[in-house]
């Protein structure tokens, strides 16, 4: 068995993304309460930092230790971080319901939908994680259903300012390696990413949530960005509301000085309502 910084014990490999291999893990250090042997089970995160200085090696050290400070409830908690050889570790929080990408696919897989109410449940969830970063001036950069998470049926934001770290430290040609279909028409133009480009994204995840379909979807790269660049906002289902097809116009608003920001979406009667009834 392979232990890291004494403590992390893996205990298998959940899968490769961009930046580094995520694996499951027990922290040896992290007894759960009234048992004898049960250990807390979390994430870490692999990344070979073999190419960098060591400067940026500490300047992303000092990054996740901002980051580690960011406690909420639809956010994943992000727990460590260290350099152990030639790797830097993030330890996070284990949701063990996967990825939203994976529940999306088992759906159109089993020919189903996800239940309108729990549709809006994960919604309103994303959106008071995300005003709950932007309120501390972090923009995540890489909302996606891949970095969606649901533990006890609640969503969870991951990979939080995760490519921020790693922005400074691989080019950025390298993260457009990644999926086009949730980057902005400001960010595909190279007009500079800010918070308004996590809303867009949001509104794509919502769409998605809602249809099972990419919002902006097309045979190629090209024809996927043209989409989102100059193509109409899609329209959700009859099912669904005019004013929740409302709110996704506004969040898919080509110019970000038009679309809305976090605490604007908040104000919305229909979101506003939805969180009254959550807690
Ligand atoms: P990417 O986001 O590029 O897919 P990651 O390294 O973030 O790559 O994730 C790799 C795999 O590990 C994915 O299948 C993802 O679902 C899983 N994973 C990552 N973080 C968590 C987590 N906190 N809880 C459960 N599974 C996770
Ligand atoms: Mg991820």
């Amino acid at each position: 068995t392979r232990i890291l910084a004494n403590r992390y014990e893996i205990v298998k490999k959940l899968g490769k993304g961009n930046f580094g291999t995520a694996y499951l893990c027990k922290d040896l250090r992290s007894k759960i309460a009234d048992t004898d042997s049960e250990y807390e089970l979390k994430v870490l995160k692999e990344i070979s930092v073999g190419d960098l200085q060591p400067d940026e090696t500490v300047d992303a050290v000092r990054e996740a230790r901002v980051l580690s400070k960011l406690d909420h409830p639809s956010i994943v908690k992000f727990h460590d971080s260290f350099i152990d050889g030639e790797s830097f570790c993030i330890v996070t929080e284990y949701c063990e319901g996967g990825d939203l990408d994976c529940k999306i696919n088992e759906c159109v897989k089993n020919k189903q939908e996800i239940d309108p109410k729990l549709i809006m449940d994960w919604f309103v969830q994303l959106l008071l994680a995300v005003h709950y970063m932007h309120q501390r001036r972090v923009l995540h950069r890489d909302l996606k259903t891949r970095n969606i998470f649901l533990r006890q049926n609640m969503i969870k934001i991951g990979d939080f300012g995760i490519s921020r770290i790693l922005m400074g430290t691989t080019d950025l040609a390298s993260t457009f390696t990644g999926t086009p279909y949730y980057m902005s028409p400001e960010v595909l133009k190279h007009e500079g990413y800010n918070s308004k480009s996590d809303i867009w994204s949001i509104g794509c995840i919502l769409y998605e949530m809602c249809t099972l379909n990419h919002a902006f979807d097309g045979k190629s790269l090209m024809a996927v960005m043209y989409k989102i660049v100059e193509g109409e906002v899609p329209k959700l289902p009859e099912k669904f509301s005019a004013e929740l097809n409302n709110v996704l116009k506004l969040m898919l608003s080509k110019d970000p000085e038009k679309r809305p920001c976090a605490t604007d979406l908040l104000k919305i009667p229909l979101i506003k309502n939805h969180i009254a009834k959550l807690s």
